[in-house]
């Protein structure tokens, strides 16, 4: 089998921090995609919400500067930044099987767009949702997220 071929069973998306020290690949099957309100990701990113794109472990891998990673969190929940310019690349969540990928980090286009907004019912007061996604005053479903 030639590269070229290999390279299209699959489609790839490419991220990438700030700095580039860390960059990773991940393949474009996000099981889902959600705008996070909730005040923990307001803080984490600095931002109105946080995009974020949930995808099996096994399906991302870090590319470089995996030495650059720091991790932070409790079991279960694990933000991992990159330790040169602290970009938030994604966090490892259900005890290590799963990833939110923090959807600003990745370089390419992914197939997958934000579906919903989250923890609605928790978002920052000077921001208004001015689509027409579902919006959600917490999980879509609990434990689905
Ligand atoms: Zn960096
Ligand atoms: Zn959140």
């Amino acid at each position: 089998m030639s590269d070229r071929q290999a390279s299209n069973t699959k489609r790839k998306l490419r991220g990438a921090c700030q700095c580039g020290s860390v960059t990773y690949e991940v393949d474009d099957e996000f099981a889902f995609a959600v705008n996070c309100h909730c005040s923990i990701c307001r803080r984490a990113t600095g931002a109105a919400f946080k995009p974020l794109a949930g995808i099996e472990i096994g399906k991302l891998r870090v590319s470089t500067g995996r030495d650059d990673i720091k991790t932070i969190g409790a079991n279960g929940w694990q933000d991992q930044r990159c330790n040169s310019c602290g970009s938030f690349l994604f966090a490892v969540v259900r005890d290590g099987t799963f990833a939110h990928i923090a959807m600003g980090t990745l370089l390419d286009d992914p197939t997958i767009r934000p579906q919903a907004h989250i923890f609605v019912g928790s978002k920052a007061p000077w921001f208004t949702i001015t689509d027409t996604l579902p919006q959600y005053d917490q999980h879509i479903v609990a434990d689905s997220v």
